[in-house]
């Protein structure tokens, strides 16, 4: 790392104590920024590196909810209020028990230049709680949706911050919080929140729009090397809304997922997913992956190690962050996995990271790879602003154009910076210098 952007670094470590992950994202990007910094000095003037890994405001805040036995619970909320440089503050929310402020950092920071990527204008934020739906009651999950929404609603709009889906956090919540905002607010802002349901502003494709970005950033890295997707070997992880579409994409464009996960295993079906089963367990039924074994003959259930124990060609982690780690990279790389695509935000360690750049393959990161959720969300705010739909058609080809541009952007900064086929400084230069150069025309804010 360069002298001036390590000094930010280690700013970054002395402030944020504790906040591992929120570290390990500053630094991925920091590194990448060398050879920018080194041909364009000008982006390490006016303190802008120290400013963009601050944010410009963070809310905490406490989230009391009474669950169904009449017992009360107290959970914390978040919004990390990172960067409106490129518009409003963009990002979803998280409802995980692993929760915190170093994880909202991270995932509030990696937004940034993941909305900058996308090209919509939209700038970067995310929040969260860490509050576990599992296992609770329709009743109970919106009680505490209506009290996180009770605090969260002072601090967005359709023109200052406007939260989405994330882990955890899906259809039933946005619709619990959509309707205590409006109830709050007496003001039908659809465009306040995305991610809602089709019959009241939601946009066609936003459902998909992660899982089949992913798949489509893989398939674009696939043609620079004259290949496609076609017949090959895929292994998911996870079993979220990530994982399942990018297994629809992945099965319509000719290649055979074969793996899903959640917390309780990995299930290994060679014969190809079959998706109608999988959407019916957990989206449906929001069951685990145990049930799909059972109503699957010749599919197994493995409850130790990780699916990337398992051979394929292509890897798409698409569950959560450092799920993927050099032990695993190396099992992959060793199985013959030619490439990865992270539908996750930040599933691979650096350890990960720097085996898959070490062995030459293709590595998309999931600033650049997962991008087509946010994109989407731009999109459905479209739709609102306009008081307008479009088909599944309209929108999927614009996710498919949005996605294309990412790649030939990273791509294209990748080659200007000297590392061509490096996609992580590509992600990271062309992210950095849209964001950096729109904060120098705003001035010192
Ligand atoms: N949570 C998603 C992400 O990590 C989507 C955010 C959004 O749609 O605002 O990008």
């Amino acid at each position: 790392m360069q002298d001036v952007v390590e000094k930010v670094y280690e700013q970054v470590v002395a402030r944020n104590r504790g906040e591992v992950e929120f570290h390990q994202a500053v630094h991925e990007v920091l590194e990448s920024l060398g050879p920018v910094i080194a041909k364009h000095p000008h982006y390490a003037e006016g303190a802008l590196l120290e400013r963009i890994v601050e944010p410009e405001r963070q809310i905490m805040f406490r989230v009391p909810w009474v669950d169904d036995a009449g017992q009360v619970h107290v959970n914390r909320g978040f919004r990390i209020e990172f960067n409106s440089a490129l518009g409003p503050y963009k990002g979803g929310l998280r409802f995980h028990p692993s929760v915190n402020a170093g994880i909202i950092k991270f995932l509030g920071f990696e937004q940034i230049f993941k909305n900058a990527l996308t090209a919509q204008g939209i700038g970067g934020g995310k929040g969260g709680s860490d509050f576990d739906p599992h296992g609770r009651s329709d009743a109970e999950v919106m009680r505490f949706c209506q009290s996180f929404m009770t605090e969260l609603a002072r601090h967005i709009g359709p023109s200052t911050d406007v939260p989405a889906g994330d882990i955890g956090v899906g259809g039933r919540e946005i619709g619990y919080m959509f309707g205590q905002y409006k109830r709050l607010r007496n003001s039908y802002d659809a465009g306040v929140l995305t991610g809602k349901g089709l019959a009241w502003g939601g946009s066609l494709v936003r459902t998909e729009a992660t899982g089949y970005g992913t798949v489509l950033f893989a398939q674009s890295m696939l043609a620079t090397k004259g290949e496609s997707l076609e017949g090959k070997k895929v292994l998911v992880s996870g079993a979220g809304n990530v994982a399942i579409y990018a297994i629809e994409k992945a099965q319509q464009l000719g290649a055979t997922p074969i793996t899903f996960s959640d917390s309780s295993g990995y299930v290994v079906d060679e014969a190809g997913v079959d998706l109608e089963l999988l959407k019916q367990v957990k989206e449906v039924e929001r069951g685990r992956v145990a049930d799909y074994v059972e109503r699957r003959p010749g599919a197994r259930l493995v409850t130790s190690g990780s699916v990337w124990d398992v051979p394929g060609d292509v890897a798409l982690p698409c569950a959560t962050q450092n799920e993927l780690d050099g032990d695993a990279a190396a099992t992959l790389l060793r199985g013959g996995c030619g490439v990865v695509s992270e539908g996750a935000n930040m599933p691979s360690t650096p350890e990960a990271v720097e085996a898959f750049q070490k062995a030459g393959i293709l590595f998309g990161p999931g600033k650049a790879a997962n991008a087509g959720g946010v994109a989407t969300s731009a999109l459905e705010m479209e739709q609102n602003a306009g008081r307008t739909r479009w088909d599944f058609a309209t929108a999927e080809a614009k996710l498919t154009g949005i996605m294309a541009d990412i790649h030939d952007s990273c791509v294209a900064a990748a080659e200007e910076y000297g590392r061509p086929g490096d996609y992580v400084l590509g992600a990271n230069a062309a992210g950095f210098t849209r964001v950096a150069d729109v904060m120098i025309a705003h001035g010192i804010v």
